[in-house]
């Protein structure tokens, strides 16, 4: 569908949708764009008129990592360049709050951010699956019931896996025979058998393509427990997959603080 410009411009309607704020951006004086990412239209950028004023009533609502309901001004099939405006936001959960000062947790959540802005290159294109494996992660790392670092690499998996490119763990990425095999090549795309394993693949501990299986799949007692050395080397798989599939490196990811994963 698109929308029939007029003599005062694009037709502007308003909807309401619910979102995770990805990012904030200042514009001008008193402004900001805040990029999101939505329920049901996936992400899009939207400024907010007056937010860092001090009186401004829903200033503190568009903070980074919060679960917002918010109204939209602006067409939803997204004519050209236009900007969507946010008209209302109501605070769902507000995760940042948090963990502003924990900066294990809040990088990590910045990682999180910017790698769902990475898989959502377009605009306005709804990836529901997407959104709540966002929302589910910043919602873990505000419970703080688990390692941060396990949250995010938990969410990376994942991620990766609703864009279609999960490292294999438990069959060959290359030949697909199903089992728990030990040389691990991020090339291949994960897992290799001895018959397919190609020069150069990494022999990572068993315990560490365990632990990647068991962040894949939820069982947070098995990654829970896992050791300090095993969660570094399943960090360092999980991003080496991540960059090789992304055409830039995550600018956040060098940045989480893992020390608190002992
Ligand atoms: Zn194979």
């Amino acid at each position: 569908m698109i929308a029939v410009p007029t003599g005062s411009g694009y037709r502007r309607q308003l909807y309401r949708d619910d979102a995770v704020v990805l990012r904030v951006q200042k514009l001008g004086e008193s402004d900001r764009i805040i990029t999101l990412l939505t329920r049901r239209n996936g992400r899009l950028r939207a400024v907010a008129r007056g937010v860092r004023r001090t009186n401004s009533r829903f200033g503190a609502r568009l903070e980074p990592f919060g679960h917002i309901d918010l109204q939209l001004a602006g067409s939803p099939e997204g004519v050209g360049s236009a900007l969507h405006s946010v008209s209302q936001v109501e605070a769902v959960a507000l995760y940042g709050k948090t963990f502003l000062t924990d900066y294990p947790r809040y990088t990590a959540a910045s990682a999180i951010a910017e790698t769902a802005e990475r898989l959502t290159p377009v605009e306005r294109e709804p990836s529901l699956r997407l959104f709540q494996l966002t929302l589910g992660a910043l919602k873990a790392l505000a419970a703080g019931d688990h390692a941060g670092p396990l949250v995010l690499d938990a969410y990376l998996l994942r991620a990766m896996a609703t864009a279609g490119w999960a490292p294999a763990i438990s069959e060959c990425a290359v030949c697909g025979t199903a089992g728990r095999h030990a040389a691990f090549s991020v090339p291949a795309g994960g897992a290799v058998c001895p018959d397919c394993r190609p020069p150069g693949a990494a022999h990572p501990s068993p315990a560490t393509l365990g632990l990647m299986r068991a962040l894949t799949d939820g069982d947070w007692q098995v990654a829970d427990s896992s050791e300090s050395p095993i969660r570094r080397e399943c960090s360092g798989l999980v991003a080496a997959h991540l960059q090789w599939h992304m055409e830039r490196a995550l600018r956040s990811l060098p940045l989480v603080d893992r020390r608190e994963s002992s």
